[in-house]
């Protein structure tokens, strides 16, 4: 029986397996079909990956040199391009497209030896959290099948839960990445605007997209981060700065500095018991030499009204170009009037959500309202800038909650209220806003059986800082 613990362990096992490779893509075909029923999967590349595999299981014969990801089984979330696949957003208005380049992050995992298994089921254009805006279906939590994963990556997130895949690819554009691992009891990083090439991610909001990785464990998570970083001539954003090595661990013992923000764990829509298991572990990191202290931040309520002014502003142009023309979907209406068409395709190519951000953000945009939100908003998004700056010039990390409730039951809340949804999005839109990285670390357990995580912040580029404190967090919860 093939069994995974991390990428290290993994690489042990190898040695001493020259069908290791394809021993590990079929154990994770069987599992995937066991699991089908919780729709994390859109599309399985079986024939791919097992060749993939085979070929990687002969390279390590010849005794070549192996790549960091070699034979490591991953998942991508439906909204990476990888050349000659599908790839549709979890859109109507995308299915059939195929995609005719890889996005810069495969390109790099490829090269690293990792195995690509297949594409993971997310919200519409990445555009939710409980993974239920998807034109096919939604999600299952795993450890509760009633229950919504997270969202907008959450099938990447219920691929490494349920041990699919060894670790897999999200977007995060407000919460993601970090927000589904929360509520699957996994980790979830999301690395600093610009340290990761955003070519080839179908754009939703491209001042706040960021790619991002679910793992079992910080190392696993920062060896993928390692292997997909870096400069590309392909996405003008991109830093140029090196990509050190995570795993080096240069900061064994360190004492930290933490902050957290007093207006986010007594926040009236967190949930009491995260709130007190978050003290108590608050109590631990002092016992163990850390610094912890709160500071205010009475910008709080404008961070979720800011960050949706802005993405909607920026989706409503982005997706501009899903007009039936170019890509996928196409309407079969019959009419002779281009500007018909056009919305005639996208009125059924699109679903709710999707329509209801395009309409928002254009109105944000028009003649009438730009100063009253657009500009004010990215007033206030500099204004959080300075106050990250300010927070970093005194401590090594902030730290609060990642989501304010455990996993929430399947058409819960989509139905009744969508507003309440985008305000969950509270902890964890103000690193998009901001593009510091932050991390989702599954610390805790609530006494009703779900798990959830710990989010925590670094100032930009410090990625090395965030790994550093995570791994040291999780060994004080062990
Ligand atoms: N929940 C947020 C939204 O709906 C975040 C989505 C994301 O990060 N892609 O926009």
């Amino acid at each position: 029986m093939f069994s995974f613990s991390s990428i290290q362990d993994y690489h042990v096992f190898l040695t001493g397996n020259p069908n290791g490779c394809v021993t590990a893509v079929g154990h994770y075909l069987s599992v995937i079909e066991e699991k089908k029923h919780l729709n994390a999967f859109l599309e399985i590349f079986a024939n791919d990956a097992l060749q993939q595999a085979s070929a990687l299981d002969v390279q390590r014969a010849t005794g070549k040199p192996l790549g960091k990801l070699h034979g490591v089984v991953i998942a991508l979330k439906d909204n990476l391009s990888y050349k000659g696949h599908k790839v549709s957003a979890s859109s109507r208005m995308l299915e059939g497209f195929i995609s005719i380049y890889n996005a810069t992050a495969v390109e790099k995992l490829l090269a690293e030896g990792a195995i690509i298994i297949g594409r993971t089921n997310c919200d519409e254009f990445a555009m939710g959290s409980s993974s239920e805006n998807s034109a096919f279906g939604p999600v299952k939590n795993g450890l509760d099948e009633t229950r919504v994963p997270g969202g907008s990556s959450g099938g990447s997130a219920v691929a490494v839960q349920m041990g699919m895949c060894m670790v897999s690819l999200g977007s995060d554009t407000g919460g993601s990445v970090r927000q589904p691992a929360d509520l699957c009891g996994v980790v979830g990083l999301k690395p600093t605007y610009g340290r990761i090439s955003r070519y080839g991610l179908i754009a939703y909001a491209s001042s706040f997209d960021h790619i991002g990785v679910f793992a079992n464990t910080v190392d696993d998570a920062a060896l993928v981060l390692e292997s997909i970083s870096g400069p590309d001539e392909f996405d003008s954003t991109v830093s140029q700065k090196p990509v050190p090595n995570y795993l080096a661990q240069k900061e064994k013992g360190k004492k930290y500095r933490i902050a957290y923000f007093k207006e986010t764990i007594d926040h009236s829509r967190l949930d009491k018991e995260i709130s007190t298991q978050i003290k108590s572990f608050i109590d631990v990191l002092k016992a163990d030499g850390h610094t912890v202290e709160p500071v205010d931040f009475d910008l709080i309520e404008y961070v979720v009204p800011t960050y949706y002014v802005l993405t909607t502003a920026e989706a409503s142009s982005n997706l501009s170009r899903f007009d039936g023309v170019k890509y996928g979907y196409q309407s079969s209406v019959k009419t002779t009037d281009l500007t018909e068409w056009y919305k005639q395709t996208r009125s059924e190519g699109f679903g709710k959500e999707v329509k209801r951000r395009i309409l928002l953000g254009t109105f944000v945009l028009s003649a009438g309202y730009y100063d009253a939100y657009f500009t004010k908003a990215q007033q206030i998004r500099h204004i959080l800038v300075d106050k990250a700056k300010e927070v970093f010039s005194n401590y090594d990390a902030i730290i609060s909650p990642t989501v304010p409730t455990t996993a929430f039951l399947l058409n819960e809340k989509a139905k009744k209220d969508p507003i309440e949804i985008l305000l969950a999005d509270i902890y964890t839109v103000f690193a998009n806003l901001t593009g510091i990285p932050g991390i989702s670390i599954p610390l805790f357990k609530h006494s009703n059986g779900l798990p959830f995580g710990l989010q925590v912040l670094t100032e930009h580029f410090n990625e090395e800082g965030l790994i550093n404190l995570s791994r040291e967090m999780t060994k004080l919860k062990q």
